[in-house]
Formats: C-alpha cells, sequence, structure tokens
C-alpha cells in the first residue's frame, strides 16, 4: 500500500505489462533479441509471479542487465482495500497523475470474477450509473487494464484464483480499443493467464463500429448495456443511442455471433422503477430480439447518492423474468455483491479529476470511437 510517487517515479522506463505477446516479440527483435524471449518473460511476469530480471535465469545475463536498466514491470497499486460481508473485495488502485480507479473481485462458490476498469471517468453519460457523474479523465494503459489483474490476483494469493474478467467497471471498453484489446488478449494467453474466450466479457452500451471491429480482431464473450426496447427511452438512459441506435446495435451483435454457432449476446437490462420494467416493456424486449441470440441479465439498479432512480421491486423484478422466461428468454437476474461497501454495478467511481464536463456534449455529438 504505498502512493503515487512510487508510481510516478518509475515511469521513465519501458513498461512490460503493457505489451501482449505480438508486442512483447516486437520489442525483443527490436532490441536484437529473438522473439521466443517474449513467452519466456510473459511466464516469468504473470506465471511464476517474478518481477526481478536478475530471478529471470533463462534469460542471458546481458539481456538481463539491459531489462534492469530500461525496462520495468509496473503495476498499479492499491491504495485502499474494501472487503464486503459477502467476501467481495474492492481495490482502490492509484494510477499516475493522481487518478485512481476501482476494481472488484466478486468470489462464487466454483469461480471468481473480476470486474476491470477500462478508463478512469467516463466520457458518457448514461443517467442511472455513478461513474458517469465523476466525469471523464483519461483511458487507461494496457499495463494499467492488465495491471488490475496482476495486482488482484497477487493479492488474492493461490488460493483464490480468478477465473473469470468482465470489463464492467469504470468506463467504456470500446471507447479505449487498442489498451483494451491488448489486455485481453495477455489474459486469454497461455502463457499468461491463460483464461477461455468464453471467461472474458466485455462490456458495452454500443458503441457500434468499434463492435464490428471488436468481431474482427478480438474474439472474446460481448454484453451489451441495452436497458430500454424502444429508441425514444434509450435515447435518455444511454444517451449514445442517440448516434448508434437500436436497429445498428443490434446489426452489429448479430455480426458478433458469427464467431461461434451457438453464441450468445449478453444483454444487461437495469431495472429501474416505473421507467424500464412493465409487463409491455417486457413484451417489447422480447419482440426487439427476436432475432438476436440473446442472454438476459436483469440488473437491479443499485442506487448511488443523488441518483434520481429507485430499483423496480422485487416482484416487478420475477414478474419481469417470468414473461421473458415464458417467452423462452433466457433470462437471469444478476444478484447484487458487495452492496455494503459500494462495489456493485454502477457504483464504482475511484477519483477523477475531470476533464470533460465542458466538453460532454460535444463528445456525444462526435464520440471518439475511430
Ligand atoms: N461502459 C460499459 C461497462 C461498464 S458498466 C457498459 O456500459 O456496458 C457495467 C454494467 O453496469 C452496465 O450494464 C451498466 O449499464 C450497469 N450499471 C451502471 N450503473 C448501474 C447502476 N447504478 N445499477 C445497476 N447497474 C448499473
Amino acid at each position: 500500500m504505498s502512493s503515487f510517487v512510487n508510481v510516478s517515479a518509475k515511469l521513465d522506463k519501458i513498461n512490460l505489462l503493457n505489451f501482449d505477446r505480438k508486442g512483447m516479440e516486437a520489442f525483443f527483435i527490436e532490441i536484437g533479441e529473438k522473439p521466443f524471449r517474449a513467452t519466456q518473460l510473459l511466464k516469468w511476469i504473470y506465471q511464476e509471479d517474478v518481477d526481478d530480471f536478475n530471478l529471470m535465469t533463462n534469460l542471458s545475463k546481458s539481456l538481463r542487465t539491459y531489462l534492469i536498466e530500461h525496462c520495468g514491470i509496473i503495476a498499479p497499486e492499491i491504495v485502499v482495500e474494501q472487503i464486503a460481508s459477502d467476501g467481495t473485495r474492492k481495490w482502490l488502485l492509484q494510477m499516475s497523475c493522481g487518478n485512481r480507479v476501482e476494481t472488484v473481485f466478486i468470489p462464487e462458490e466454483k469461480r471468481g470474477t473480476l470486474c476491470v476498469s477500462s478508463q478512469v471517468g467516463c466520457a458518457l453519460a448514461c443517467t442511472f450509473c455513478s461513474t458517469a457523474q465523476q466525469g471523464f479523465n483519461r483511458n487507461l494503459s494496457s499495463a494499467e487494464i492488465i495491471g488490475q489483474l496482476y495486482v488482484a490476483q497477487k493479492r488474492l494469493g493461490s488460493e483464490k484464483k480468478i477465473t473469470n474478467v468482465v470489463m464492467m467497471g469504470m468506463g467504456e471498453p470500446l471507447l479505449n480499443f487498442d489498451n483494451v484489446v491488448t489486455a485481453m488478449n495477455l489474459m486469454m494467453d497461455d502463457f499468461s493467464y491463460g483464461l477461455s474466450k468464453r471467461r472474458v466479457t466485455i462490456s458495452t452500451s454500443g458503441v457500434v463500429p468499434a463492435m464490428y471491429r471488436l468481431t474482427e480482431v478480438c474474439d472474446v464473450s460481448l454484453a451489451v448495456s441495452l436497458h430500454a426496447a424502444n429508441d425514444a427511452l434509450r435515447d435518455k438512459l444511454v444517451p449514445i443511442n442517440q448516434k448508434y441506435p437500436l436497429h445498428e446495435l443490434l446489426a452489429a451483435c448479430r455480426d458478433n455471433v458469427k464467431l461461434a454457432p451457438r453464441r450468445k449476446i449478453t444483454f444487461e437490462y437495469v431495472m429501474l422503477k416505473d421507467i424500464n420494467d412493465t409487463d409491455q416493456d417486457a413484451r417489447s424486449l422480447i419482440k426487439l430480439l427476436k432475432n438476436v441470440p440473446s442472454k438476459i441479465n436483469l440488473i437491479p439498479f443499485n442506487p448511488f447518492p443523488n441518483s434520481n432512480y429507485e430499483c423496480s421491486t422485487a416482484e416487478r423484478i420475477d414478474r419481469f423474468r417470468d414473461i421473458l422466461h415464458n417467452a423462452s428468454m433466457v433470462t437471469t437476474i444478476r444478484r447484487t455483491r458487495g452492496d455494503d461497501i459500494d462495489a456493485a454495478c454502477g457504483q464504482l467511481v475511484g477519483k477523477v479529476q475531470d476533464k470533460s464536463r465542458r466538453h460532454l456534449k460535444l463528445q456525444l455529438a462526435q464520440p471518439t470511437d475511430a
């Protein structure tokens, strides 16, 4: 647990956590080494948990000296750790420039899920999400994204394994495309964490052009924050819908399912009292998703200070689920975890030096999704 002074002091070095296997190979070629050094390094860092180059015994003495002089394995540092009564853990992590983000570990009987952040704050303005209220500062680097997994696994030790990763922390992952893809490649690399593509999920509010790109370059599970079954309501709840309306969003989802025969998209639907939770809403949802292989995940709304919404009642959520079930739609209700430490969906806030407020309107009109 140390301050960010340490982090910034090391910033002049090349941070090896920024490289996936391809990037690491390119790096070694550039410094006149053989590309197979990349897999050796990945194994030391992510599997052997060694961060002292001197201990990397299968590297030549001269390479070790080079790495000591020029490189570092620089992960975010844990500033605060909170453990909820249900075992959920939330870490506040120090990133450079005074920013902090939150990462959450959710233990379950047979798996351990890490909820990873992709940006400091978020530039989108979903009205029911507390991260949105924090504003936006910057994208996280690949090192800061994979670094969340790295420090969490170190902190948890060998007994509690991270088996699943969901990119559902702070930020819109598809607006930080390259860094998120590099980090997810590392999560799935057999020389690193080796997670299967079914256990790495990216969640998006619907940055449509980036969804097509993702389908082309990175095969991970896809979750879409839907939250409304018609454009008028979605325009309000998830304002990026004004730019990429539902028919475009669903076309991108259908494109993604071509990656595997029985693939399904997970649609997240936050349950907001008297806003999107009527029987009619459920029926509209069924109609909307008729041509997309889907799973629906109903998320009870998690309140935060000054949120203008209330969560639907438990009976309403059950009734909503039953309507979907009766139409043969795979539907689950997300159990709220870690609510005594504000670790639930949409409650992650970190510490964001907001740079965006003045530009928010502009950004919404022209999302940076190239
Ligand atoms: N930007 C990405 C990922 C981050 S949020 C996305 O939009 O998908 C992860 C999930 O939590 C999203 O489905 C988001 O809509 C949902 N969420 C946000 N705020 C919430 C809240 N207060 N209560 C419940 N779910 C919330």
